[in-house]
């Protein structure tokens, strides 16, 4: 049990924030800094709002290395506005190109052939998600708009140990399930999306990163307003009233980030704490890790048991020892531990003993 009595929260998303972010959340909550409001009842147009805006900007700036050529933009409508979003703006008549890795390449690919042209250019649904797929040579036309991939993949927990190569065409990701876990060379990408209630700060945002020239101003005049990406650049995500609050949130997440080592601090946290947990798996004889080795991601962790029951019963025990939303998502069943940045390795070692010791009394 951790302070406060919070309890070690292994859920998908929304999912745990650092306890110190959380703690400075508390006590600016009803004074902001001496401006005598809360930030969710200050006006988006006021000055201080304006610093936290651009401190979290920098900060995030700072946090990954973002060349100057990109812009950071707080769109709401979370990770699923996105796909359409990506499809809306970023489709000139070409062809998108999808990686499909399991459930949310999956969405992706749907949306956007609302849109235009897609072509599916490598898929792992032949092994039920189990791998992400060889991307070294794929078959990209000359006319393809963007090669689009989900970089982790939360519900099948995979994530790619290799960038595919695009063949010189734009690549865009999905990063929701990873985004700041690791350093990340934003130069390698066209534009980097993420919802941030998985490893950042509270839904219903997006946080998108993309390179200027592909900022269009030509879209479709049909497209809804809120839905260009350059309505959100050239008013710096201040179109319309955002979501204050989760951009204030994000923005401390990204000053704590910074102050406690950066990504790469991140990476090696979140490597030991993976460890931890995939090095009992590998050697239980109860549990599975179904993911291929390489492509294991260091953020969602699923695991079955040999039966359904099984797993439930393990759920059910996880619950009454302490741990709260190990199972599985519904569509693919057994367990998942998400472990992103903010879970403390403690977590991950209680995880550990008491599956050990559950397997030690079922076997
Ligand atoms: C959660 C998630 C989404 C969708 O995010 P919402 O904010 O729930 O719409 C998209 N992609 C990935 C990889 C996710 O994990």
């Amino acid at each position: 049990m951790m302070k406060y009595g919070r309890t070690y929260n292994f859920s998908a998303g929304p999912a745990m924030m650092p306890e110190a972010v959380l703690e400075e959340i508390a006590a600016e909550m009803m004074n902001y800094r001496g401006s005598g409001m809360c930030v969710m009842e200050m006006s988006h147009r006021s000055k201080v709002f304006e610093e936290i805006l651009a401190a979290a900007k920098d900060d995030l700036k700072k946090l990954m290395g973002i060349p100057d050529n990109y812009k950071i933009l707080f769109v709401q409508g979370g990770g699923t506005l996105q796909f359409a979003m990506v499809a809306m703006n970023l489709l000139k008549g070409g062809v998108g190109c999808y990686v499909e890795t399991g459930a949310w390449s999956k969405k992706a690919i749907a949306e956007a052939k609302k849109f235009g042209e897609v072509k599916v250019v490598a898929s792992s649904a032949d092994k039920n998600f189990s791998y992400v797929p060889d991307c070294s040579d794929l078959d990209i036309p000359d006319n393809a708009d963007y090669v689009y991939i989900c970089e982790n993949e939360t519900i099948n927990g995979l994530t790619y140990s290799k960038l595919p190569n695009t063949k010189g065409k734009i690549l865009v990701s999905d990063q929701s399930s990873m985004f700041l876990s690791r350093p990340c060379n934003v130069a390698d990408y066209g534009m980097i999306w993420a919802g941030v209630q998985k490893n950042v700060g509270p839904a219903g945002m997006a946080v998108v990163i993309i390179r200027e020239d592909l900022i269009r101003d030509d879209l479709d005049a049909k497209v809804p307003t809120y839905l260009s990406y350059k309505i959100h650049a050239d008013n710096d995500s201040l179109y319309n009233t955002p979501n204050c609050w989760a951009i204030y949130c994000c923005g401390k997440v990204f000053n704590y980030l910074l102050k406690n080592g950066g990504l790469e601090a991140m990476e090696q946290r979140n490597q030991e704490k993976a460890k931890v947990l995939y090095d009992y798996l590998d050697q239980s004889k109860l549990f599975t890790a179904p993911v291929e080795k390489t492509d294991r991601s260091l953020m969602n962790v699923p695991f079955v048991s040999p039966s359904k029951e099984q797993d439930a019963a393990v759920v059910a025990a996880s619950k009454a020892a302490g741990f709260d939303n190990l199972k599985g998502h519904k569509s693919v069943g057994g367990l998942r531990a998400s472990i992103y940045n903010a879970m403390p390795k403690e977590g991950v070692e209680a995880l550990v003993d008491f599956l050990k010791k559950y397997e030690q009394e079922n076997a």
